[in-house]
């Protein structure tokens, strides 16, 4: 195998074509152009109802929420069932410190538990072993190339009588069983956010299939009011105590985001396929691709994550193994969110939040240390691309020695100066 480029070898990928992202659909353009001319800029458009009721739908839910963000989603879905201070919800290490924050915002307290080597997910046991007579929801991530174990986690749920909100801001048009993630729990939340594999600039959704839960969740989202009341005239109040904020979404973002539903099929169809090409050239390599969910029938992507966790990759220092994939051309390698407490926006004093006993090893050593990954928008590249990127990772992997020796004589040099 040739030398690592960051050796002085040559490159594995010459120039990787990433495709442009977000998607301009064809047709977008002109619904936006009409609802601009149509002043219906806010809440209870025809887009707004036909986006939730297709998202519910492609997911198998009865009911959508459409709202402004992928926090607020997970905010209004805790809300909903009351969940506030003195409350716990159950979270994993690993995530985008929103699903932790969303907890915070409610005044109850997040209890971080680890994840699992292989998909890098809840751990159904950690999540166990961290009830409490406080707990009251727990907040499974379908985490980057993954789904959490729903099944194991509903059942250990149901035994304790708690709320489970789907966190699906990378979970778009997942199949678990043959069911579309985000219908399975109480209530689904997904993200929108320009990075996220639908993507309006921002806008967020919760699912559910319970009709009441559907019409408290439109209430939180819209000051009080209900679902097709016209502001400033109201038949009933919403239910004493339940929070109800502006977290709207506008009609642009909606009309936007059915065009994308539309070709969303493709896009996860073509994501698996390239994912399974990548893995495909990895097989008998040191480097472990993230497990798809145990019971998956349609992996979603946010991102595809590689853990370099055996033989001397695992001594070699994450960002070392970040320049040379860089160095090969693979530019767009980069480390994970890492664990929620220790992420440099997450700012928390240590009493509004809470370890589980024994902490988070798996997403502190894999998680942090030992995993990289590529964002969704890679895994749309043309074979030629998906290819050179399967043979930078075969080539690091080959060289795994090499780029040890390396690092060992970076530190001694170091060591050194330091003396
Ligand atoms: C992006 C994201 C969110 C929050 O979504 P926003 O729309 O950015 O507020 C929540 N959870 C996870 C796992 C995310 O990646």
């Amino acid at each position: 195998m040739n030398q690592l480029a960051l050796l002085g070898g040559a490159r594995a990928v010459e120039e990787l074509k990433t495709p442009a992202w977000p998607p301009l659909s064809s047709g977008a353009e002109a619904d936006l152009v009409e609802i601009y001319n149509s002043r219906n800029w806010s809440f209870g458009g025809p887009h707004e109802k036909a986006f939730a009721a297709e998202f519910a739908a492609a997911h198998d839910a009865k009911f959508g929420v459409f709202m402004a963000n992928g926090t607020v989603t997970l905010q209004c879905a805790l809300g909903v069932y009351g969940i506030g201070a003195g409350d716990e919800v159950i979270v994993p290490a690993l995530t985008w410190p929103a699903t932790a924050m969303a907890v915070v915002y409610l005044g109850a307290m997040p209890v971080f538990v680890d994840v699992e080597r292989d998909t890098l997910c809840m751990s159904p046991a950690a999540f166990e072993a961290a009830i409490t007579p406080r707990t009251k929801a727990v907040i499974p991530v379908h985490l980057y190339a993954s789904h959490a174990d729903i099944d194991a986690i509903k059942a250990i749920a149901a035994q304790h009588n708690l709320v489970v909100i789907e966190d699906c801001a990378h979970g778009h048009g997942g199949k678990w069983n043959g069911k579309g993630v985000g219908s399975i729990g109480d209530v689904g939340s997904f993200s929108f956010q320009q990075s996220k594999t639908l993507a309006a600039g921002e806008g967020g959704i919760c699912l559910t299939n319970d009709q009441q839960i559907a019409e408290k969740l439109y209430r939180m989202k819209h000051i009080g009011y209900g679902d097709g009341s016209k502001q400033g005239v109201v038949a009933a109040g919403p239910p004493e105590g339940l929070p109800v904020y502006n977290f709207r979404a506008t009609e642009f973002q909606a009309a936007i985001l059915r065009h994308q539903l539309r070709d969303m099929d493709a896009l996860i169809g073509l994501y698996n396929r390239n994912a399974q090409r990548i893995a495909a050239q990895l097989e008998g390599t040191s480097i472990h691709v993230q497990s798809r969910g145990r019971c998956t029938t349609r992996q979603s992507y946010y991102a595809l994550a590689f853990t370099f966790d055996q033989g001397a990759l695992a001594e070699v220092p994450l960002q070392l193994i970040i320049e040379a994939l860089h160095a090969e051309g693979f530019y767009s390698a980069g480390p994970t969110y890492g664990v929620v407490y220790r992420h440099i926006l997450f700012n928390l004093p240590q009493s509004d939040y809470r370890i589980a006993d024994g902490g988070c090893p798996v997403a502190e050593n894999i998680g942090m240390g030992r995993t990289a990954v590529m964002l969704h928008i890679g895994l749309g590249a043309d074979d030629d691309d998906i290819d050179g990127i399967a043979r930078a990772l075969v080539k690091l992997d080959a060289n795994a020695a090499e780029l040890l020796a390396h690092a060992q004589s970076k530190t001694e040099l170091a060591g050194s100066t330091v003396e």
